[in-house]
């Protein structure tokens, strides 16, 4: 049966989500104040992470805790406001990054990491973005032997179990990849699966656009309230107000801006991050692949607009101004493997993953308010998930079996 479906928030995730929804004949309206994929989902590193199989956790080990604390790293800023407004789910974050309770998210979040490229590849396919995208992996650098071995170790585990295809390069056979990189690296990990993309909010948009050749309308206008209407949602914008059956939320990091105001109370919390383009300073360099520095927690991207410098986690809040020191360290870490040449925008993009305490996003119904679905909270990893997110919050709108069980991700867990 044909329902009107309004979908809140254009990123990754909303888009997957509408483009699901259309293809089972619903008419579906897809509303965001800017144009598809111009937020988080535009400023990310790109990559399709089917490597990624074990969430982020909180680091727990005194000497991580001891370089962190002085707030000068590239993979961890903190601002005390930040970590204060936002305490009680950092608290609940440290908690589940304890070792028994993260054994039992890991093979959770598997569950969708898993299938990623499948669902990723039927909407590249249809949206006819396959110029967008490269299928040679990407490559996990190291400094030092201990840490290099350990997360061998760890790749090995994740081969047997979730299936993570991956080759180990010794600094040989990492310079005979990548030519350019400076001198002294010991090695790297290639993750040989993942799909990596030059130009991520581009590749939102194609999907975007597919979703309206197959009939859904996108509506660039602010969202300022919903509430219930009969049997189904009345949405009100700045430019019209939209009358739905079945009503779909993801706005990603400002989610809980508009659920807060339904009562519903998420502990949702945001792990900023920035980028910028770099020309290269050598004209004869170039990366032929997205490389991480996995030790100082920065990633560098051949994409269409340069070299773009992505850094790791700032905890502050969502409106808090930006501060570029995480970016000037980076930026200075990243010089001293590759000849970083000069910046390509007038200013660094500022981005805020949107993030929940036990790590796993929330796909399914809003706890008590028939008719409202979620889908938020995909953290590290959105813009690999949202696809799995679209084709499973289908399935579960439908009233069908969804292919994994989606007990974990129910947003009653909190
Ligand atoms: C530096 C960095 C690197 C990353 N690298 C990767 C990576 O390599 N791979 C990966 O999988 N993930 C990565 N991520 C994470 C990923 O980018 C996010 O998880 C993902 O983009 C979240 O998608 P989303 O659709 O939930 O949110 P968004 O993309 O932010 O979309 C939310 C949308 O809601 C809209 N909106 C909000 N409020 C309103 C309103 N009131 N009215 C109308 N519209 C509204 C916004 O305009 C926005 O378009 C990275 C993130 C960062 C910051």
């Amino acid at each position: 049966m044909s329902r009107e479906i309004v979908v809140l928030g254009a990123g990754m995730v909303g888009v997957s989500v509408a483009w699901h929804l259309v293809r089972q004949g619903h008419s579906v309206t897809l509303v965001d104040r800017r144009e598809p994929g111009r937020e988080t989902s535009f400023g990310n590193a790109g990559i399709i992470q089917r490597e990624s199989v074990r969430p982020y956790a909180f680091p727990r080990d005194l000497g991580t805790l001891l370089r962190v604390i002085p707030n000068r790293e590239v993979d961890i800023r903190y601002r005390p406001g930040g970590m204060f407004s936002a305490a009680s789910p950092l608290l609940q974050y440290w908690i589940n990054s304890g070792k028994s309770r993260y054994a039992k998210i890991v093979p959770q979040y598997a569950s969708l990491i898993m299938r990623c490229l499948d669902t990723h590849a039927p909407m590249i396919e249809a949206a006819g973005a396959d110029h967008l995208v490269r299928r040679d992996g990407w490559l996990e650098l190291y400094h030092t032997r201990k840490a290099f071995d350990e997360r061998i170790t760890e790749a090995h585990e994740n081969h047997d179990r979730y299936g993570v295809e991956f080759e180990v390069l010794d600094a040989a056979g990492l310079y005979a990849k990548e030519p350019h990189l400076k001198k002294g690296l010991e090695g790297a990990i290639h993750w040989t699966q993942p799909w990596t993309v030059a130009d991520p909010g581009a590749l939102v948009q194609a999907y975007a656009e597919n979703f309206q050749q197959q009939g859904g309308r996108f509506l660039k206008a602010e969202v300022q309230e919903v509430e219930k209407s009969g049997k189904g949602w009345k949405v009100t914008t700045d430019r019209e107000s939209l009358e739905a059956d079945q009503l779909v939320v993801a706005l990603g990091p400002w989610s809980d801006k508009l659920l807060s105001r339904q009562g519903i109370s998420l502990p949702l919390f945001v792990k900023r991050g920035y980028h910028m383009h770099y020309a290269s300073a050598d004209e004869n360099a170039h990366l032929n692949h997205w490389i991480m520095d996995a030790e100082t927690g920065f990633l560098l991207e051949p994409m269409r607009a340069g070299i773009r410098l992505t850094t790791g986690a700032e905890l502050a809040g969502l409106d808090a101004p930006p501060k570029f020191k995480q970016l000037k360290a980076a930026e200075r870490a990243a010089g001293k493997i590759y000849p970083l040449g000069e910046r390509r925008d007038p200013e660094a993009w500022k981005g805020a993953r949107p993030c929940l305490p036990d790590m796993k996003p929330i796909i399914g119904p809003a706890p008590g308010q028939d008719g409202m679905w979620l889908a938020i909270g995909h953290g590290h990893q959105g813009f690999t998930l949202g696809p799995v997110t679209g084709l499973l919050l289908s399935q579960m709108m439908a009233g069908e079996t969804p292919e994994v069980d989606m007990a974990p991700f129910s947003a009653t867990r909190f």
